[in-house]
């Protein structure tokens, strides 16, 4: 004859709800077989306290319990098919989640899927920001006044019992997924799934400043939920294109101009263009070497989520003139016989580089 189930769980004929619920929980806790592995005492008394529970946490078969003991549970009794015998406690990680509460086997709503959506901008776009619409494909809650009626498998328990071998388990209706509820009739419009595919318009806020492998999170914005679980989210990822003219560093934008050869020579002042295609004006020091960057603050990118931007920086590159008129070469020739004949006019360059090496 097994051991009282109030015994077993250590608590008076008198304890509460609660206290049921908190002694089971201590006691399963304690012997779980996770926590005990090989230890078969340990498995046994985890076998009689979820039995224990299994009985007095529901109030019908507690009462039969209290008038007429275990032989309520015996064959015959009111157990019934796959009933609740001396084996039929619920399978380990039913009860494991009746512990941690993961779920407990009620009905299970389940939050709606995320989406990704890829988008891509221009890198001017990126840094004056941009508000765009777009149509989107997702699964939404499907608007047509549903009836319900109890499910006709489970019988509005949500669950259903299956005896395999030793083990008797309760698992969740398929069903009615656990809610004991199912559609009546048949809905045209989701085919009772309570969901649509539906095209829905989103605006999507790009902010200045944006970069490659952003994401922006549209929260609620993904698919919905089953059973009424929360929606998912939509997650706007961000491609920014390459551009002719700009590179972009980060905060800062590198854009390399030619300059003519005398102006690297002797000095001058240039016009570039910026980012949001305005001019601005940058002077160049006499005697500039090609591919020397020049700084110009605040004409970079905008700064995502502050006001201010980056730097441009300037690669200049001295052009090398072509097409020379008879007089232009001759300008030239006379300038290159001054030049070698006196080095020290010249930056020390490659050849003296070479030079230096050799020696
Ligand atoms: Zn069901
Ligand atoms: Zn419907």
């Amino acid at each position: 004859m097994a051991e009282d189930f109030y015994n077993t769980l250590g608590i008076s004929k008198e304890a509460s709800d609660g206290e049921i619920k908190n002694a089971y929980r201590k006691m399963a806790m304690k012997y779980h077989p996770d926590r005990n592995q090989g230890d078969a005492k340990a498995e046994k008394k985890f076998k009689e306290v979820s039995n224990a529970y299994e009985i007095l946490k529901d109030p019908q078969k507690k009462q039969a319990y209290d008038q007429y003991g275990h032989a309520a549970f015996e064959q015959g009794g009111m157990g019934g098919p796959g009933g609740f015998g001396q084996q039929g406690f619920g399978g380990f990680s039913d009860i494991f989640e009746d512990i941690f509460g993961m779920g407990g086997g009620g009905p299970k709503e389940t939050r709606g899927d995320d989406l990704r959506y890829d988008i891509a901008v221009d890198l001017e776009e990126a840094f004056f920001g941009k508000n765009l619409e777009s149509t989107i494909s997702k699964m939404t809650a499907c608007k047509e006044n549903h009836s319900y009626k109890s499910c006709t498998t489970c019988d509005g328990y949500g669950k259903v019992r299956t005896q395999s071998g030793f083990f008797s388990m309760e698992r969740t209706c398929g069903r009615c997924s656990g809610t004991g509820q199912e559609m009546k009739g048949r809905c045209g419009k989701c085919s009772n799934t309570g969901r649509v595919k539906e095209n829905k318009k989103l605006k999507i806020k790009i902010p200045p400043g944006i970069e490659t492998g952003n994401r922006i999170r549209m929260s609620g914005e993904g698919e919905a939920g089953e059973l009424g679980g929360q929606n998912g989210d939509l997650y706007v990822f961000v491609k920014v294109n390459p551009n002719k003219i700009f590179e972009r560093d980060k905060n800062n934008i590198i854009c390399e101009v030619a300059i003519p050869f005398t102006t690297a020579a002797l000095g001058g002042s240039i016009e570039v263009p910026t980012i949001e295609k305005k001019m601005v004006s940058i002077n160049i020091p006499q005697g500039m070497q090609s591919g020397h960057k020049l700084r110009v603050k605040g004409k970079g990118m905008s700064i995502l989520r502050t006001e201010q931007r980056g730097d441009m920086i300037v690669k200049v590159h001295a052009e090398t003139p072509i097409n020379l008129s008879a007089k232009q070469k001759k300008i030239l020739t006379d300038l290159d016989s001054s030049l070698t004949k006196d080095n020290s006019k010249l930056s020390e360059g490659f050849f003296n580089k070479v030079k230096k090496m050799f020696n």
